[in-house]
């Protein structure tokens, strides 16, 4: 499907083509929920639910943009370089979602996420303890109260890498491109935003959430621990590390402390007994 719309065009053009469509995805996407939870009439309310309550500064906010076009672009890059090797024959994608049982397509979508779990969570990890990617991905480490942009704030080396399951996945086993693409552009993608957008309302995973990666959890990566939480989606590979920390781990550290949940349980508490 997305790779007949692409065939013919030779990579000088299909690398730039599939940029600008990712860069564009990338603004309106994460412009849209800035918009909303920076700059209308519903941040206050926002602030409620917001990890950290000082406002991020305007050239923190700046950075993270100039950073995430470039990143967007060189994640547009593993795509292209994956649809160059499809074209040529190199690799498993494929077009059609009848070139495979329909069943193999959940399936399928359930191995990229498993394989997005676990790379992602060990580059993350190795990130933080070889020297040399410490400071690649130090650029990432520079927003320490990220926004929504800051889920593609990285450096481009660091974002090629993190991507790079989209380019060698259709070498592992066959994928429909929807399927791969599908779920990097939208599962991965948009939930990447919420981590970074330190935002935890009510309907979203709780930061006490024993299985799940909440906004807490990565916004605390972000913030102060970064040495822990460096799961995407759940904490399966945090727990089996002994990386994760809790709100319970941090309040008893640091009893001064109290996350979102904590905080707005304490500032009802004296209202309702009122
Ligand atoms: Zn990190
Ligand atoms: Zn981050």
């Amino acid at each position: 499907m997305l790779l007949d719309l692409f065939d013919g065009l030779p990579f000088y053009l299909l690398w730039p083509a599939l940029a600008a469509i990712g860069v564009a995805w990338f603004l309106l996407v994460c412009g849209g929920l800035y918009f909303l939870l920076h700059r209308s009439a519903y941040a206050e309310t926002a602030l409620r639910f917001k990890t950290q309550l000082k406002p991020t500064p305007a050239a923190q906010v700046r950075g993270e943009v100039f950073d995430g076009v470039l990143a967007m672009s060189m994640v547009m890059g593993s795509v292209a370089i994956a649809f160059w090797c499809y074209y040529h024959g190199y690799n498993r994608l494929y077009a059609s979602p009848t070139d495979h049982p329909l069943w193999y397509i959940p399936l399928s979508i359930f191995g990229v996420f498993l394989v997005m779990e676990v790379f992602e969570w060990a580059f993350h990890w190795v990130c933080h303890r070889n020297a040399l990617l410490r400071k690649v991905h130090g650029q990432h480490h520079r927003y320490g109260n990220p926004t929504p942009f800051g889920v593609m704030a990285d450096h481009p080396v660091d974002m090629f890498i993190k991507a790079s399951p989209i380019l060698w996945i259709p070498f592992l086993f066959p994928i429909w491109d929807v399927a791969l693409i599908g779920t990097f552009a939208s599962l991965n993608f948009i939930y990447g935003i919420y981590l970074h957008a330190g935002f935890d309302p009510p309907w979203m995973p709780s930061p006490h959430s024993r299985f799940l990666v909440s906004a807490w959890h990565h916004n605390e990566h972000h913030s102060s621990s970064p040495e822990h939480n460096f799961g995407f989606f759940t904490a399966f590979m945090d727990i089996l590390f002994a990386t994760r920390l809790t709100p319970s781990e941090k309040e008893a550290e640091r009893p001064d402390y109290h996350c979102t949940e904590c905080r707005n349980a304490r500032q009802a508490a004296p209202a309702a007994a009122s």
